[in-house]
């Protein structure tokens, strides 16, 4: 680890295609590869928050106060069980983007919150609302690169025009080094071949690398959040934290 953050954002302005979830497992499996790691948590819901362990109401400083420039990032990250340090969010989130709207540098201000606490990290994940907002697009300002979670078998992918359309614009006019690294199948059931077609033709539609593995569908994803870790924790050996830790693999291995 040379001393190099890289920042990636999970972004689909579909809701429930599993943003939230690969941010909690990837994050965890990067800290099991010896990695540091900070995970920001951009939805007012507060559920990356939520699934790490802590109660999102009874937070008195999160991301919203940052944004808005009230306190350094630092005062507001806290440790988890779960392995990853978290910038957390909650309701509170909402009315701090609607003030941002008419703030100077609001794209900015994630990207400038979070270069005073880079050094501490190697890797930022950015967990992104089902929305492409002001939160969505500071995400993105503020990120090396973009991953974008797809529910593949559902063809859930018509919003992905768009969500790449926003992503070309920030890259025209503020941050001209975001990179699309893929698309992540989530919640993927390999044993049809509709959904590995699906997969494929995502790719070829859309000309995005498809990232490997997919993530297998499991119930056991659905009992995590409750219990305060991501399924790395929670089932330690399953299939699906396997997948994560072979992505996290994946992902820590490009120079
Ligand atoms: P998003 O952040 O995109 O809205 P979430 O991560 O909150 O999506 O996931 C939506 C729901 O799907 C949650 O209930 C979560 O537990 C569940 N889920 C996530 N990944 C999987 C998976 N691989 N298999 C089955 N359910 C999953
Ligand atoms: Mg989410």
């Amino acid at each position: 680890m040379g001393g190099v953050t890289t920042t990636i954002a999970l972004a689909n302005q579909k809701g429930g295609v599993a943003k939230t979830t690969s941010v909690a497992s990837l994050g965890a499996a990067l800290v099991e590869l010896g990695h540091r790691v900070l995970v920001v948590d951009l939805d007012p819901q507060g559920s990356l928050t939520f699934s790490l362990g802590i109660d999102p109401e009874e937070l008195e400083v999160t991301v919203g106060e940052v944004l808005l420039g009230k306190i350094p990032a630092l005062d507001a990250i806290l440790e988890t069980d779960d392995g990853p340090d978290l910038l957390p969010a909650n309701i509170a989130l909402t009315q701090a983007e609607e003030q941002l709207v008419t703030r100077t540098g609001r794209e900015q201000r994630l990207r400038v919150a979070l270069d005073k606490v880079k050094e501490h990290y190697d890797w930022i994940l950015l967990d992104c609302p089902p929305a492409l907002g002001v939160l969505t697009v500071g995400a993105l300002t503020a990120a090396d690169e973009v991953i974008i979670p797809l529910q593949a078998e559902t063809l859930s992918h018509r919003g992905v025009g768009q969500l790449l359309d926003t992503i070309y614009d920030v890259r025209q006019f503020v941050n001209g080094n975001l990179e699309v690294r893929g698309v992540l199948a989530t919640m993927y059931d390999g044993r049809t071949k509709h959904a590995r077609n699906v997969l494929t033709a995502i790719g070829d539609t859309y000309d995005l690398d498809v990232l490997e593995p997919p993530i297998p569908k499991s119930i056991r994803f659905a009992e995590a959040p409750a219990l305060g870790r991501s399924i790395l924790g929670t089932a330690v050996n399953h299939k699906g934290a396997e997948a994560y830790r072979e992505l996290a693999k994946v992902v820590a291995s490009r120079g």
